[in-house]
């Protein structure tokens, strides 16, 4: 057997299993920097320089372990095109790869090695609590496929926060609702600064080959100081368990201006590219839980994230594509507003959340939810166009975890699918949870006519076209009683100003 060992870019586990075992003599490992890769998507600069450095690290670390590896530097070929090349004039007659985050690179590999007729062992990523076959198992017998009772079952599973009975910590699962605070009137305070790292060598050279060939893609590499390596992401992991943990929780989906991140973690981009691994994350959490006499809240809240969420998200991608890419529960169509690439709008939550974005390729998660996910599904976008633009412009995005988030839950393109509800909300959440209407030009509380907050009026606009489904839900009937209260003058005034906004979204 000759192998020819597959890493993707977002595969940097040096503990991987295709890494063992291997005759230095016949086999090779294969890294591919496609510039394919680069623009399936309009991508952020920083995303980009992210993958690219990650990856020339990584494979700086494999020669120095003696392994031979073939690293393709921006190939202008697909990575299937490269595997073909490879495969052919190298005679490998077996092909070994991780299960690729991405449904489209997946069925393209599969497609190769039945072409060539060569054998493909596609293992699966052992990164993840969850395996697919797991999953599958839970869903089988379930009528509604909800977070809530899978995260309980991983937590049972795995012993996380039960005790040996298998009851929760503290008595209840879920603590989300210590979670919700605004930061005080006055502001956030000082908020201890994450860990950064300035680019070195490698990632100078990548930042200045980025700017060369990339020149048009959207963001900025001026800020670009994410974690590359594995040092670093494991730095970046102590200094949030150490300086920001304790008060994740109580603002967790706080927002204010100039404060890009919050008291969150910024571990997605590493966990995402592999460089950590979800257990060393909760582990670590729990032995701080106990060390520095954590709040459980804040404790469990995060947990949930990582063990839920993330492992949930994962869970439905790989059962729901490729149908997933395609849905569109509320037949939306509206194109993208172009100031969704540059930040220049008037309102100033989405000024904000995509400022930052543009700036570090980050935002947090209710940035992502109820800022610009709110506004796409008020806005009636076509939800292929967002789910592009999310999987362009952060520096986390791959698409098992993007899709689902994006579609599933920002979107509701899946329907009920794995949600209960549409996440709306109107210029009212976003006041009560940010300070950035204070200095808006539109005005919150103004449903239609002058001044009126865009995603005011929208919001009101989409539950009275959706009134009937809001209605027949317990959990979401509760915004239709409110919606009670407006007079059917005001609603026909709501829905005139609606349809000017929805004609021009690129005005705003
Ligand atoms: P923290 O708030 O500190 O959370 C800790 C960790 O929990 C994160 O690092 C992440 O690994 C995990 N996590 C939290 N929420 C989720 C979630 N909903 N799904 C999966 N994992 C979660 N996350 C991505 O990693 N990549 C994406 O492309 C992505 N796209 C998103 C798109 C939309 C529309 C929404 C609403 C959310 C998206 N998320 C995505 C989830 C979440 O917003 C990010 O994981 C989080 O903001 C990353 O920042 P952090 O590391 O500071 O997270």
């Amino acid at each position: 057997v000759k192998k020819l060992v597959l890493i993707l870019g977002d595969q940097l586990d040096i503990n991987s299993p295709i890494l063992q075992h291997i005759d230095p003599k016949a086999d090779r490992l294969l890294m591919v920097e496609s510039a394919n890769e680069a623009q399936h998507v309009w991508s952020h600069k920083a995303r980009i320089a992210l993958f690219l450095s990650a990856m020339r690290h990584f494979a700086q670390q494999l020669e120095g372990l003696g392994l031979p590896l073939l690293y393709l530097k921006q190939s202008s070929q697909t990575i299937a095109e490269c595997l073909r090349d490879q495969i052919t004039s190298g005679q490998f007659n077996h092909l070994v790869c991780v299960e690729p985050g991405e449904w489209r690179l997946k069925k393209a590999i599969e497609d190769l090695a039945t072409e060539l007729n060569i054998t493909l062992e596609m293992q699966e990523d052992a990164h993840f609590y969850c395996s697919r076959q797991e999953f599958s198992q839970w869903v089988a017998n379930k009528k509604e496929l909800r977070l809530e009772y899978f995260y309980r079952l991983m937590r049972k599973t795995h012993g996380i926060l039960v005790d040996p009975e298998g009851n929760p910590e503290g008595g209840q699962w879920n603590f989300d609702k210590d979670n919700r605070k605004p930061f005080p009137k006055k502001g956030p305070g000082l908020i201890p600064a994450p860990e950064w790292f300035a680019p070195d060598e490698i990632t100078q050279e990548v930042i200045a080959e980025v700017e060369e060939r990339y020149p048009d893609h959207p963001g900025s590499l001026a800020h670009f100081q994410w974690p590359v390596t594995r040092s670093q992401a494991l730095q970046a992991l102590e200094g949030f368990v150490e300086y920001r943990l304790a008060t994740f929780g109580v603002h967790e989906d706080a927002m204010w201006t100039d404060t890009p991140f919050g008291w969150h973690s910024l571990l997605s981009s590493s966990l995402n590219l592999k460089l950590l691994n979800p257990r060393e994350v909760i582990a670590a959490v729990l032995v701080a839980w106990k060390k520095q006499d954590l709040d459980l809240a804040t404790v469990e809240g995060f947990i949930r994230q990582i063990l839920g969420w993330r492992e949930f998200v994962r869970g439905m991608y790989y059962l729901d594509m490729p149908q997933m890419a395609e849905d569109n529960f509320y037949d939306h169509h509206n194109a993208l507003p172009a100031w969704y690439w540059t930040g220049k709008t008037k309102m100033r939550c989405m000024q904000e959340s995509i400022g930052q974005t543009l700036e570090y390729g980050y935002a947090h998660h209710i940035q992502r939810l109820m800022v610009t996910g709110n506004f796409a599904l008020l806005a009636e976008i076509l939800p292929k166009a967002v789910c592009d633009w999310y999987l362009a412009i952060y520096v986390d995005a791959i698409e098992w975890v993007e899709l689902p988030n994006t579609a599933g839950m920002a979107l509701f393109a899946s329907g009920g699918r794995f949600t209960s509800k549409p996440y709306i909300a109107s210029g009212a959440y976003i006041k009560r949870m940010s300070n950035y209407c204070g200095s808006c030009q539109y005005k919150q509380d103004v449903r239609f006519g002058e001044g009126a907050c865009p995603i005011t009026n929208l919001y009101w606009n989409f539950l009275i076209k959706h009134r009937a489904q809001f209605d027949a839900s317990p959990r979401t009937r509760l915004m239709t009683v409110n919606l009670s209260k407006i007079s059917a003058e005001d609603q026909q005034a709501i829905q005139a100003h609606a349809q000017t906004i929805l004609a021009n979204l690129d005005s705003l």
